[in-house]
């Protein structure tokens, strides 16, 4: 059907339907997407894009993978949901067990959710449920570090970063937190231990009305696709354990590899009481994610009236959505990801080089399956995304950013189509 998407049906859009963070009443161009295959999206023009972005972080193996599309349509003969509440089936055990066995030790008791926020708003309300029902119901509050992004529900929305986040638009109305500055020291950097002292200082004066601390582990994703050190993580563990508040780990867009390890928790080596996991869950398929917790917490919450815990969404433990995350892991499993992730960065490392000598860049970074160029000044999303569509790449900059995380199966050549069309587009005057 190339070429057939009719301008009328573009009209509708245009004027119809929201998309993500742009405006009704002046919107962003869109691009018709047909179909994807691989690491390409088709548009209805018939032109094909390398894909950058793995929409968003969840398609880690590619879009229409024979494995994928086909644990979906043998679960879609059985069932594709029933409600989980008093019911229970084969896809959700199957997943909670390989979860099991994939989560650092420890982290056992899963409660699936729909989306990404709502996988953060459960891990704020174990948190809380926890301390009211173990009697420290003075413990509140949360406290997160600035340039975090944790999704766009309310209670996420209150712990993402107060400038760059959507805190100005809702002042007044958010839960309050507590802020510790962005972490200073870059990944791979020499650690220098007063990077930790604002958060020891905030940790030592409020621990009393804490119930948890939630960050993105080492690596910050859409508050600025920031690398900060894991040495930071590691004391937040140790101060966090010593004060009794719970480490709440957003694993949501680093989880299943992208930065290299399985979890970015694992490049401190340290294990959080609370886990959110989602995005490349089910390969990138659907709506999908899980908070994984300890049996200290869901026995805490459980030791106390009412007892149960307070949450339960439409779709929980959808049999689609399991059954595809199922078959998603055995591909992470089965394939040499282990060893092509670190290729892909130094695949990155080298073709990004040539951008910091540009004017108007202020830095190159990567790390994993993940590259970074940001730039002096604000990124013109319409132009740059035209520029880089022209050139065959599908890339969606945000403010001064403009990062790729690449589906794992990308080849040298593709990555070196990707890099070389930023390289191109930001060397224009
Ligand atoms: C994307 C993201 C979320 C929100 O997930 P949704 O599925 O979009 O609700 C939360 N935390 C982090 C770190 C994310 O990258």
């Amino acid at each position: 059907m190339k070429g057939k998407i009719s301008d009328k049906a573009l009209e509708f859009d245009k004027k119809n339907l929201w998309h993500p963070y742009t405006s009704m009443t002046a919107p962003l161009p869109v691009y018709a997407a047909a179909g994807a295959q691989g690491v390409y999206i088709d548009l209805e023009d018939g032109r094909r894009l390398v894909d950058g972005m793995s929409s968003w972080w969840c398609a880690v193996h590619g879009y229409n993978h024979p494995a994928l599309n086909r644990a979906v349509r043998r679960q879609l003969r059985r069932m594709s949901h029933v409600m989980f509440g008093g019911l229970t089936h084969r896809p959700a055990i199957e997943l909670g067990r390989r979860l099991v066995g994939l989560m650092p030790e420890g982290l056992d008791r899963i409660f699936y959710c729909d989306s990404g926020s709502v996988a953060v708003e459960v891990a704020a309300k174990m948190a809380l449920q926890y301390m009211q029902a173990t009697g420290q119901s003075r413990r509140v509050q949360l406290a997160t570090v600035c340039g975090g992004y944790h999704g766009d529900t309310w209670q996420a929305m209150s712990v993402c970063d107060p400038v760059g986040g959507m805190h100005s638009l809702y002042a007044g109305r958010l839960p309050v937190h507590h802020f510790a500055p962005r972490p200073q020291v870059s990944f791979g950097a020499e650690w220098d231990p007063r990077d930790f002292e604002p958060m020891a200082a905030l940790l030592a004066a409020h621990h009393s009305t804490i119930a948890a601390v939630i960050v993105e582990p080492v690596v910050q994703g859409a508050g600025g696709m920031w690398f900060y050190h894991p040495v930071y993580l590691r004391l937040l563990r140790e101060y966090t354990s010593k004060y009794g508040i719970l480490l709440i780990a957003d694993e949501i867009a680093t989880g299943f590899m992208r930065t290299g390890k399985m979890f970015a928790c694992q490049w401190a080596g340290v294990v959080p009481d609370i886990m959110c996991i989602g995005k490349a869950l089910t390969g990138g398929y659907m709506s999908f994610a899980a908070t994984v917790t300890t049996p200290r917490v869901a026995e805490g919450i459980g030791s106390s009236p009412p007892g149960v815990f307070m949450h339960g969404p439409t779709f929980m433990g959808n049999p689609l959505a399991c059954a595809v995350a199922c078959a998603s892991l055995d591909l992470l499993e089965s394939s040499d990801y282990g060893r092509r992730i670190p290729q892909i960065e130094s695949a990155l490392h080298r073709l990004l080089a040539p951008a910091s000598s540009i004017d108007g860049v202020r830095d190159v970074r990567v790390l994993g399956a993940i590259g970074v160029v940001e730039m002096e000044r604000q990124v013109d999303v319409a132009q740059v995304q035209r520029m880089l569509v022209e050139r065959g790449v599908w890339v969606r900059p945000f403010g001064r950013l403009i990062y790729i995380m690449p589906p794992y199966i990308i080849t040298d050549r593709e990555l070196e189509q990707l890099c070389g069309a930023i390289v191109e587009v930001i060397s224009r005057p």
